[in-house]
């Protein structure tokens, strides 16, 4: 990068709409600092743009001077690839704009939009699509590596609600794609997260959900965590799609419906969306009421935005942080009893093992419908490891792979390619099976010099 002489970035800023910072620059730290506290990188360049155009030049400019180039959408990524060290990082946070038209239920969204900026806009219209559930994260990035949170059972991954995109190819052109035009294309942006362009625009479709729903938290201690599972597993099996439970063990936050002498204690947390009728709901949930003797609950009609952010205090941005992540076709026995087995000696206050349950619609369609393939993924199975402090690296890190290598029996060997960490390359082709050699040749028309590189990286046939 420091090659890259004082004309052509002069040129590069006064042709852009958006701020270009150079290292040193006020506001420079700030713009290369990302969700997780572990990824400390130095971009040569950082360009905040503004709109298509000065995405359409940054892809450019990384083309035309071979520059490394990583891709910014909300920065909540694991793995840190929104950031490169000396490249050009494109940042495209300040492009946060969706558009709803609550006739046609289309949100036309921006690529730096949050789930918070979505569901805002969304929800003004009683109207809502397959997101993730922590309201900081990006819709780019998320809905790239195919997506899923509450309302997936009943209405898929998030790529399953996408109608079209807007892509800026490496060559630097927009197009569009969709199911008629360059269907490719959208076949592989559907799950090939980053590899393809950069998207610059979201179609999606929305649903009826809200603004009101039925949902929240159940608290059960530790002491019953086993019995609580294997009740769980069986209670999913049956449950109804307008219901999405997911299992969280960890310790207690200082969560106000709870007794003060259970706070910082070992917990299993239920939280619960019913996307439905409120009474529907409340017979939906009574056998998760009954699992046993809970601690406390908080369950009833929320905003549906409001819920959107309950695990957003858990989930802050600056904390030092290292996961590991299976898809389960089921939970068995010996999963649960390692889940038990790892919550008990969690190396800090802030680490988590939880489960997030997939299944219903999401499962339905078939593998090669879009590039996201993991259609037998029941479960995610995910290890969060959290912690403050540099010299806690090893011991917390430690932790998240010993219970990952214990719980590979049970996994079926596939993996959510969005929670793949920055030294997990060799499970790229687990993340998109039988997919994964169409994604090659599309790699290979599309960006055949492999431009976009700095993601969960699909390399082109040489
Ligand atoms: C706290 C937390 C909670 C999460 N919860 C969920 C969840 O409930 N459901 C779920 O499905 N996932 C979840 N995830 C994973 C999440 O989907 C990924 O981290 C995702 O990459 C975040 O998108 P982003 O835009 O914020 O990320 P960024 O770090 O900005 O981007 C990630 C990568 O995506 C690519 N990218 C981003 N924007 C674009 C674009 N416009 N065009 C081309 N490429 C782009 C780039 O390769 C980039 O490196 C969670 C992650 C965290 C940290």
């Amino acid at each position: 990068m420091g090659r890259l002489q004082n004309e052509v970035i002069t040129e590069f800023r006064s042709k852009v709409r958006g701020e270009v910072l150079l290292p040193g620059d006020e506001g420079y730290d700030a713009a290369r600092k990302i969700w997780n506290a572990m990824i400390d990188r130095k971009p040569g360049l950082i360009v905040r743009c503004a709109g298509v155009a000065d995405v359409m030049r940054s892809v450019r400019l990384a083309r035309d001077q071979g520059l490394l180039v990583s891709v910014r959408g909300a920065g909540h990524n694991i793995a840190g690839n929104a950031v490169c060290d000396d490249g050009l990082m494109i940042d495209l946070s300040a492009m946060k704009s969706v558009h709803v038209n609550p006739e046609t239920r289309r949100a036309y969204v921006e690529s730096g939009a949050t789930l918070a900026d979505f569901d805002h806009e969304a929800q003004a219209f009683g109207l809502a699509t397959p997101l993730g559930i922590n309201s900081t994260t990006g819709v780019a990035g998320l809905t790239l590596g195919g997506g899923f949170g509450w309302l997936t059972r009943k209405y898929g991954m998030s790529v399953d609600n996408l109608v079209s995109v807007d892509v800026i190819t490496a060559e630097g052109k927009r197009v569009r794609a969709n199911a008629q035009e360059n269907p490719d294309l959208f076949w592989a942006i559907r799950g090939g997260g980053g590899n393809f362009g950069v998207v610059t625009l979201f179609e999606f479709q929305l649903h009826p959900v809200g603004p009101e729903v039925f949902c929240g938290v159940i608290v059960f201690p530790f002491t019953q965590a086993k019995a609580l599972l294997l009740k769980y597993r069986e209670f999913v099996d049956q449950a109804s799609e307008d219901l999405n439970v997911w299992s969280v063990l960890r310790q207690a936050p200082p969560l106000p419906f709870l007794p003060s002498e259970v706070h910082g204690k070992l917990v299993v947390l239920f939280p619960f969306v019913y996307a439905g009728d409120m009474e529907a709901g409340k017979r939906a949930i009574a056998p998760l009421r009954g699992f046993g003797q809970p601690h406390g609950e908080h369950v009833g009609l929320q905003p549906y935005t409001s819920w959107q952010k309950t695990f957003d205090p858990l989930l802050t941005a600056g904390v030092r942080n290292y996961w590991k992540s299976h898809n389960l076709s089921e939970l068995r026995e010996g999963a649960i009893d390692s889940i038990v087995e790892y919550t008990a000696k969690i190396p800090s206050p802030q680490g988590e093992i939880f489960i997030g349950l997939v299944s219903g619609q999401a499962n339905r369609v078939s593998k090669e419908a879009t590039a996201y393939v993991q259609r037998d993924a029941k479960f995610v199975l995910n290890v969060h490891s959290r912690w403050e402090k540099p010299e806690d690296d090893k011991r917390c890190i430690a932790w998240a792979r010993e219970f990952f290598n214990k719980t590979a029996p049970y996994a079926t060997g596939g993996v959510y390619v969005n929670f793949l960490t920055q030294d997990e390359a060799d499970r790229i082709k687990a993340a998109y099976g039988a997919n994964y050699d169409r994604l090659v040749q599309l790699k290979s028309k599309y960006d055949p010099e492999n431009l976009f590189r700095l993601n969960q990286n699909i390399k082109p046939a040489s």
